[in-house]
């Protein structure tokens, strides 16, 4: 398979040895954990199935919604519901109802059912496993991974690409799943392939895991999958660059992956399936990357659904008097969290604990016009015009100029001298253009 490249993008520092080495450790659950009601559209309202005072046990459902753009939620732990109530959430900056699981230490499972023999499943009793086991993409996006595997009937799908790039610096959840536990990748990749009916899976891994690919090439051996190393740049891992790099197709604007003939799955989402249609296993758990110089031990840490950041930051010895900012995910499209009383969601690959000196926390100066912004962005985009329409309120204008396009990836204000703030225009104007888009 050759290997194409993008335009654009940018080269930060990777800033990955901190945890790249570090075994994955596990946490202990802790005493108390904050299930959100919340699963990837948050307009979708998810119904508790436990009130006050019920007991659980860890993999039991607790929560659903009606639809097919939502999944279920379940407990990570087994214990007892102490209340139902408004908390923190990582992504919205918002509030929403949470339920309140104090842990029994028993780790009593629920009963897990699972499909006997996935090769003689159909597709449709595949993608409901899925969606019941409340898989979800973990790479950040949380999509329901049963919504994408079944793209519309009017496309041809001819590859499954998997995403193992893990672009952002600091993270190494991906990374050390694919030195951990590969096998589980690769048999979640065949489920993939049948539920799609397509032959050809790569998996794109940036070069500075050279043991991830080989611990990949070493699983997949046998199978047809192929690995494919790609050049340390990101937004590597970014669906529509992956697709360019590894294929060389474009996704028009405005389209699906699936128009250019591709479904792209997070490595991580790959493993979950196997675990869900082979073991029964929900997506209750997950790999968090704790690093940052605040960090006294940076580690890979594998902890339940539902723990509050503190816990975590406690465990990896976190000095607050140095913590500046607290990240969730990476340092590119990561976003900043105001409380610690914030639980890990299925989404959360990475908690950045940065001091001072680790943030752009420099003085923004005014535009010198020198285009960098434009040269890096990996869309073709004009983030400098996408500025100056939000800052002069004209919104309705940023339609026509593709402002919908952008992946908010943030390397054109990586690469702007003057430190210009151009992602939080770009989402405030996103957020402008959709208000006026719902009018019509
Ligand atoms: S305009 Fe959007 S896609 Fe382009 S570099 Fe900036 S954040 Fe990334
Ligand atoms: S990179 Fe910064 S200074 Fe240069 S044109 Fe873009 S916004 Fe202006």
């Amino acid at each position: 398979m050759s290997f194409f490249g993008f335009k654009g993008g940018v080269h930060p520092h990777d800033n990955k040895a901190q945890t790249k080495d570090e075994l994955t450790v596990l946490l202990t659950a802790p005493k108390m954990v904050y299930i959100p009601l919340v699963q990837s559209n948050p307009a979708i309202p998810v119904k508790p199935l436990v009130k006050p005072g019920d007991s659980v046990l860890k993999g039991q459902k607790i929560g659903d919604a009606d639809g097919m753009m939502t999944v279920p939620v379940h407990s990570s732990v087994s214990g007892t519901v102490k209340k139902i109530e408004d908390r923190p959430y990582p992504v919205m900056g918002a509030v929403v109802p949470t339920v309140c699981i104090e842990n029994d230490g028993q780790d009593a499972w629920a009963e897990l059912s699972k499909v006997e023999d996935w090769e003689k499943a159909t597709k449709e009793e595949l993608l409901a496993v899925i969606r019941e086991k409340g898989i979800v993409g973990i790479g950040g996006a949380t999509f329901p991974t049963h919504v994408k595997l079944n793209p519309p009937k009017d496309v041809t799908v001819d590859t499954l690409l998997l995403n193992g790039a893990e672009c952002e610096p600091y993270l190494n959840a991906d990374n050390r799943l694919m030195l951990d536990d590969p096998r589980s990748i690769i048999e979640g990749i065949k489920i993939i392939k049948k539920i799609l009916g397509v032959n050809t899976a790569i998996v794109g891994i940036e070069e500075n895991k050279p043991r991830a690919i080989a611990a990949m090439k070493a699983a997949a051996e046998g199978t047809g999958i192929e690995i494919q190393p790609l050049k340390t740049r990101y937004p590597q891992g970014g669906e529509k660059q992956l697709i360019k790099s590894i294929l060389n197709r474009e996704v028009p604007s405005g389209k699906l992956p699936s128009a250019v003939g591709a479904v792209v799955q997070n490595t991580g989402t790959a493993a979950a399936i196997y675990q869900a249609v082979v073991n029964g296993v929900p997506l209750i758990e997950r790999v968090v990357t704790v690093a940052g110089k605040a960090v006294k031990h940076p580690k890979n840490v594998k902890v339940p659904v539902g723990t509050l950041f503190s816990e975590i930051l406690d465990f990896c010895e976190v000095d607050r008097d140095r913590l500046y900012k607290l990240v969730l995910g990476g340092p590119m499209m990561g976003l900043a969290q105001f409380s610690e009383d914030t639980p890990v969601i299925k989404g959360t690959s990475g908690l950045l604990a940065l001091t001072k000196e680790e943030t752009n926390a420099y003085e923004t100066r005014p535009c010198i016009s020198c285009g960098k912004c434009i040269e890096a962005c990996p869309m073709s985009l004009q983030p400098l015009r996408f500025v100056q329409l939000t800052l002069k309120g004209q919104y309705k204008e940023l339609g026509p100029a593709n402002l919908l396009d952008c992946i908010e990836c943030g390397s054109c204000a990586y690469a702007c001298p003057a430190n210009r703030p151009l992602v939080e225009s770009i989402k405030l104007g996103k957020t402008k253009l959709r208000e006026i888009m719902a009018k019509k």
